[in-house]
């Protein structure tokens, strides 16, 4: 009977002895996974510093540029060192470190749901990089590393790696310490210092007042925080309505199922501020001030923009020009459209503010001169000059608007980052003939020139006195007025 038990556990422990050789590999596994995942998302937030930047401002992180650059390179090198198990458990350790940073600044409700529902928890996009980070940081890298061989060609105990030493603190008599810790050092420092400092964010112990906003199948959850507004709450729900209505006329839909709105208020009068983000499936935040009137509001065009930005697929950077442009040109159209303004004052103020979209000297097209001329009004000329050619190629039938539906109703709103090709070819397969594409590639590295005055006149637009007159015989009336006009 003994020698029974004695040969199973002989047995027993054979086989997972065996299984244990599978420690390496499976660690190795893990590193180069998750390890070259996590490299290619930093690898992406680097090429995409601006909008990376936008989105820790989103968030009132202290330093938003710097920290876009610093977490990008946490994440891009951190990610690489993992995957060929370099400074590897240094490196777990920061990325560890990094990752709860991630959860407790962008994803605090994912953060606060770890027990109550841990769908959510786990749904989070830093879960799996910190359970990676935090194996390779308790177990050790495995056998197949760059560490290993560091260990063995510096003639240092190349034992288990799951036995909890650390290569980078080991020195021995008569040879100096391992080196290569100065990097690793310096990263875990600066990781530590920027975690104490978002923990020092002062907390705004402020008052808070909540409503919600429907458009079309949509919902909108506004909040209010800051100073007593001298507004009325219903006021303001009416203005966020209005802009939600002007996005609906124009595209026959609000572009995302749900929005989260931040209204902060600021000491003065007006609105300013407005940014949109995609996180939360849809985040603007913008600013009123508190001695704002009921007239400040009615005449915002700000809110009505910052909801254009939600309709058109996230672009990067080089190309924010058509973001900006769609939304500079589109505001005021879709409010026109929902009865909120006129035609006769958007035609005067694009008379006056289209030349600033013109290239100037030394300009190198739209995809590489970001001014803030080329940015809002470059890429609104871009959207006016695809406006009136896909009219003219579809004999006024579809215009831009059809365009932009189409990009919209296949998916291309700013919770999906899109090529900007992509986004063109939608948009001119939509209306059926090739404008955006062509006209890009006319813009995107050299300076169009465009005889603007020429162009008005075809439209039968003059400006006289302070407002734009109409000349109903012009060749291009009827396009003048079809942009305009309401669709069903
Ligand atoms: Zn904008």
């Amino acid at each position: 009977m003994s020698s029974l038990i004695n040969k199973l556990t002989n047995l027993h422990d054979r086989f997972f002895a065996l299984v244990s050789l599978l420690q390496s590999p499976f660690l190795l596994l893990v590193r180069l996974y998750w390890g070259w995942q996590l490299a290619q998302s930093g690898w992406g937030k680097l090429h995409n510093l601006g909008k990376v930047t936008d989105f820790f401002t989103s968030l009132n992180l202290p330093m938003p540029a710097q920290m876009a650059v610093f977490i990008s390179c946490v994440e891009f090198f951190g990610g690489l060192f993992l995957a060929i198990g370099l400074f590897s458990r240094m490196t777990a350790l920061v990325l560890t470190i990094n990752m709860i940073m991630a959860y407790v600044t962008a994803d605090r409700e994912a953060l606060f749901s770890i027990i109550s529902d841990p769908d959510k928890f786990y749904a989070a996009a830093p879960y799996v990089f910190l359970i990676a980070s935090l194996i390779i940081l308790i177990f050790g890298p495995g056998k197949f590393c760059v560490d290993y061989l560091l260990r063995r060609f510096a003639h240092l105990p190349t034992t288990a790696t799951t036995e909890g030493r650390n290569l980078y603190t080991v020195s021995r008599p008569g040879r100096s310490s391992v080196t290569g810790t100065g990097c690793a050092n310096s990263f875990y420092l600066q990781v530590c210092f920027s975690f104490f400092l978002l923990l020092s964010i002062p907390q705004r112990l402020r008052g808070e007042t909540n409503f919600t906003v429907e458009a079309a199948s949509a919902k909108i959850d506004a909040t209010v925080t800051g100073d007593a507004l001298k507004v009325s709450d219903s006021r303001l729900k009416q203005w966020v309505q209005k802009a939600a209505d002007a996005v609906v006329a124009y595209y026959g839909r609000y572009p995302v199922p749900h929005l989260t709105l931040q209204i902060r208020s600021f000491e003065g009068k007006g609105v300013r501020g407005g940014q949109t983000f995609p996180r939360d499936g849809g985040f603007i935040r913008i600013a009123v001030g508190s001695q704002t009137s009921e007239d400040d509001l009615n005449s915002d065009w700000m809110l009505a923009h910052e909801m254009v930005h939600l309709t058109f697929p996230n672009m990067q950077d080089e190309h924010h020009w058509i973001e900006e442009g769609i939304a500079t040109y589109i505001e005021p159209i879709a409010r026109i459209q929902a009865g909120q303004f006129s035609a006769s004052r958007m035609w005067f103020e694009l008379v006056r503010d289209m030349p600033k979209g013109l290239p100037q000297s030394g300009d190198q097209g739209l995809d590489h001169t970001h001014t803030w001329g080329r940015t809002y009004w470059g890429g609104a000329l871009f959207c006016f000059l695809a406006d009136l050619e896909i009219r003219k190629q579809t004999q006024n039938k579809n215009g831009l608007q059809d365009a932009l539906r189409g990009i919209l109703n296949a998916g291309g709103s700013m919770l999906n980052d899109w090529p900007i090709e992509k986004a063109l070819q939608t948009g001119d397969r939509a209306v059926g003939v090739e404008v955006l594409a062509k006209l890009y590639e006319e813009m995107r590295d050299r300076p169009m020139p465009v005889d603007l005055d020429s162009l008005w006149k075809q439209l039968g637009i003059r400006v006289e006195n302070g407002a734009a007159q109409f000349n109903d015989e012009a060749a291009l009336a009827a396009i003048r007025n079809a942009i305009t006009t309401p669709r069903t």
